[in-house]
């Protein structure tokens, strides 16, 4: 369906096209290239190889002792379909209720929009430094780097991130941005950047945190103004939710004058009763707890208690463009509990870094795609063995694999628009795609295949195919094709063809 501009409408959203500036969304590499590197990392591997059995394990305990664990699935899934179905008078809902309680709503199409704005309202008061909580939506957009630019300093606040930050490094995991570093690093790199630290500080994590703890304490209670993210909006209350592990998020929700809370459109949930579910599915699906530790959720401002200055940003940076993905559109229904990245065999070898973008792992290979338009993260979708355990594990049921095969169709398609003349693989696939769609052409081609058994020698495997074949062998044997096909088989087992057995 289409507006009197030609623009996609859907589900009652204009769609804005895919942003030019994405912020964070988008490496600079290939994922195969960087992949490459950080395969060279013997240190990284094992500390991502420790720390994701860690969680794993954990995670597989406490999802096995609820009962209902497929039941909540479903209905995250079912809630969070319905939610996208409605989600423009859902947001709508929300900034009625947000200014009817003293906040003020904020609309950001792009990163650039984003930043613009919460970039003017931290000048407006006078501050030069903020403190955070973690939130991906900022990291997406590149905010820390837009607000430097504009002379302010933002303090991440949670401890990784702020291990992250102290080292001028980028995030490796959406939970646990620091999971790529080891206690011995994070000694080493204190003992470097913290001013006035203790010199006999050991890596025994509680001497590390005490120390995180000294040198966050003065941030908190200095700064006049706080960013967030937000893990959920609900619509009914205008009530924003942020739950993390630390309270370090809560000390900026609530100690400084000024809130500014940026949230993706797609985090808005319509009712209390659907947040229920969700703040069930997430502890456990992404730290493996029972119930998480800190959940702060405020509504607009209250007068004489936290910030009496409150903005909501509701950024869409592309998620409208992902919305009018009939397939890839549940990639919106994700509530960041990482736990498909700590399933994931490749992100268990490869780290976050080697996804360029800021969302690393499964959700990432199709996440980050959908947002910036696929060609713009094209080697994504191909970062995924396909094996399906991110699905499993999925507290609403994404359905990843399916979303990176149809990203890997787009990509195909516009490689063959773009180039004219067809690749190697896209003439493969369609001489196959011929072969399949007659019953006689395939048994034929099955027949002419056999021949193929003569190039596998005594040890029945191909090692070497002329082009366009040789890119599969380059890394792989084939094996030899069988002697009999099944189709030979069942017609000399059962004699008939059509899947009758012979009487
Ligand atoms: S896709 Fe599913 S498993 Fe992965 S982070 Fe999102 S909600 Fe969690």
């Amino acid at each position: 369906m289409s507006d009197a501009r030609g623009e996609h409408v859907l589900l009652g959203m204009p769609t804005i096209p895919h942003a030019s500036t994405v912020g964070h969304l988008r490496g600079d590499e290939p994922f195969p290239d960087a992949a490459r590197r950080e395969l060279g990392k013997p240190q990284l591997r094992r500390n991502l190889g420790a720390a994701t059995a860690t969680i794993r394990a954990k995670r597989a305990q406490v999802v096995g002792e609820v009962d209902d664990w497929e039941h909540l699935r479903e209905a995250g899934r079912a809630i969070k379909a319905a939610t996208m179905a409605r989600l423009d008078e859902h947001l709508e809902r929300l900034e009625r209720e947000v200014t009817a309680r003293g906040g003020t709503v904020h609309w950001a199409r792009d990163a650039a929009e984003a930043n613009a704005l919460v970039t003017d309202l931290v000048r407006h008061t006078g501050e030069r430094e903020v403190v955070k909580v973690k939130s991906m939506a900022t990291q997406e957009i590149g905010l820390n780097e837009a607000l430097e630019q504009a002379g302010i300093t933002a303090h991440e606040t949670d401890l990784a991130e702020l291990i992250v930050q102290l080292a001028e490094d980028k995030p490796s995991h959406i939970l646990v941005p620091a999971i790529h570093r080891n206690r011995a690093e994070i000694r080493e790199l204190f003992l470097r950047t913290i001013p006035d630290i203790d010199a006999t500080l050991t890596d025994d994590p509680r001497q590390l945190a005490m120390a995180a703890r000294r040198y966050l304490r003065e941030r908190f209670l200095t700064a006049r103004v706080a960013i967030s993210g937000a893990n959920f909006g609900v619509a009914e209350t205008g009530t924003c939710s942020v739950v993390e592990s630390e309270g370090n998020g809560r000390m900026c929700l609530t100690l400084p004058d000024t809130l500014i809370t940026v949230m993706g459109i797609e985090k808005v949930v319509p009712t209390w009763a659907d947040l229920e579910v969700f703040l069930q599915l997430l502890p456990r699906s992404s730290t493996g707890e029972r119930m998480n530790p800190y959940t702060s959720t405020w509504s607009g401002v209250t007068p004489g208690d936290g910030p009496q200055d409150f903005h909501l940003v509701l950024l869409d940076n592309g998620r409208t463009a992902a919305l009018a993905d009939e397939i890839g559109r549940s990639a919106l229904h994700c509530i960041r509990c990482s736990a498909c990245l700590n399933v994931c065999p490749v992100y268990e070898r490869t780290g976050g870094h080697a996804y360029g973008s800021v969302y690393p792992g499964p959700i990432g290979a199709i996440l980050s795609p959908l947002l910036t338009g696929v060609e713009d993260n094209a080697s994504l979708p191909y970062a995924s063995s396909l094996c399906g355990a991110c699905y499993d594990v999925c507290p609403v049921k994404i359905d990843i694999p399916s979303i990176l095969v149809h990203l890997r169709a787009e990509h195909v398609d516009a490689q063959e628009q773009a180039h004219r003349v067809p690749t190697g693989e896209s003439l493969l696939m369609r001489a196959a795609a011929r072969a399949m769609s007659a019953a006689p052409r395939w048994v034929r081609a099955q027949a002419a295949a056999r021949a193929g058994r003569l190039l596998g020698g005594r040890r029945g495997r191909i090692s070497s195919l002329p082009f366009p074949l040789s890119g599969w062998t380059a890394s792989r044997d084939l094996p030899v094709p069988p002697r009999e096909t099944f189709r030979s088989w069942w017609l000399r087992e059962r004699g008939s063809d059509d899947g009758r057995e012979r009487s």
